[in-house]
């Protein structure tokens, strides 16, 4: 990447670099306070110039599309001490490293909930209701015209839907498909909430992942990715629901195996798939594209206009806030 300085005299304000572009009102704001340096192409930084970064500024706000592996991190000298990452998982920074160096990590949880919630529903409804075989049928002009048998998917009011994951985004889904679709919504994850919670959420909680699967017509995932989740839908698992199931994933790539889904999808085991993340994106396995019934979306959870605002200025408030020597709002590590 070539950088572009904005501010290069020596005015004894932090150095922060953005490494993708930003929405302008966010990079405005950030060029008043920081000698900030802006990404100029926006494309993602390589390990060695995310290292060169490193070494020259004081603060980085980094996003998904940074691999800050224990090696990235392990630059030395190290200028940067903190490293505002522009959304909220943050599986693509090494934490144990960040620790091991003193690197703040922040990130920028609940401004983003509302939007890849409704996202979680656009796939559900968008997988369940066949719409991309739809749009390919009509932009190709194959569509020959109304017919009662033609493209008939799943009626989403009533079906039972399996959330795996309830934190804040988990939770804001189940409200969406208990109060807004009326869908049977039940949950599990690492921690359970509290009955009361549960209750107003909509949520009939399920002791296990396990049993959660062989009751669910449809699965949404919602917990973090990293090692802990990796591979937690696996053959077995599929397996385990029941035959036409659909399985939605707005939280993480590798929290599927690719091979299990590939193969359910195949064998018609899954009725149908809907993705916004993806393992080694934005490579996607070709296998993939190949299926009709995956429909797959280029990671647009938290994208929004008021979102990726949202989300930039929560990176400048904890950018701030380490900068004056408070703690900072939104950390990590
Ligand atoms: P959150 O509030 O932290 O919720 C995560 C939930 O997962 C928590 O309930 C957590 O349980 C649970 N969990 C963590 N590890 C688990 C494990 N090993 N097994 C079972 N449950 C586990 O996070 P969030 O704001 O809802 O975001 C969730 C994820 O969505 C993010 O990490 C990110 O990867 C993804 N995301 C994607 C997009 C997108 O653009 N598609 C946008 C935003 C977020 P505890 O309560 O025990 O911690």
């Amino acid at each position: 990447m070539t950088p572009r300085i904005v501010n290069d005299k020596t005015t004894g304000r932090p150095r922060v670099l953005a490494t993708r572009r930003l929405p302008p009102d966010v990079e405005k704001s950030l060029a008043e306070r920081f000698d900030a340096v802006l990404s100029r192409d926006d494309r993602p930084l390589g390990p060695d110039a995310l290292q060169r970064a490193l070494g020259e500024v004081d603060g980085m706000i980094c996003t998904v599309s940074d691999q800050l592996t224990a090696e990235v991190l392990s630059t030395w000298p190290c200028r940067c001490r903190i490293i505002a990452n522009f959304g909220v998982g943050v599986d693509h920074i090494d934490l144990v490293a960040a620790r091991a160096h003193e690197i703040v990590i922040t990130n920028t949880p609940g401004v983003l909930t509302d939007d890849t919630a409704d996202l979680t529903m656009a796939l559900l409804l968008a997988t369940l209701r066949r719409t991309g075989e739809g749009e390919r049928e009509l932009r190709s002009g194959r569509w020959t015209g109304w017919r009662p048998t033609h493209l008939l998917g799943r009626r989403a009011t009533g079906l039972t839907l399996g959330i795996v994951g309830l934190g804040r985004i988990g939770r804001a889904v189940a409200r969406r498909a208990a109060f807004g679709f009326g869908m049977k919504v039940l949950g599990w994850s690492r921690t359970r909430p509290s009955d009361t919670e549960l209750e107003a959420d909509g949520i009939a909680w399920c002791d296990s992942l396990d049993q959660l699967l062989i009751e669910a017509d449809a699965v949404t995932l919602h917990v973090p990715g990293g090692d802990e989740t990796a591979g937690l839908i696996d053959h077995r698992r599929i397996a385990l629901m029941p035959p036409g199931g659909f399985l939605i994933n707005t939280a993480r790539g590798s929290v599927i195996d690719t091979e299990a889904l590939l193969a359910a999808l195949s064998s018609g085991h899954l009725a149908g798939a809907g993705l916004d993340v993806h393992l080694h994106e934005p490579a996607i396995d070709r296998r993939l594209l190949g299926h009709e019934r995956a429909v797959l979306l280029p990671h647009l959870g938290s994208a929004t206009r008021e979102g990726r605002d949202a989300m930039g200025f929560l990176n400048i408030e904890s950018l701030d806030a380490y900068f004056r020597g408070d703690q900072p709002p939104h950390r990590v590590t």
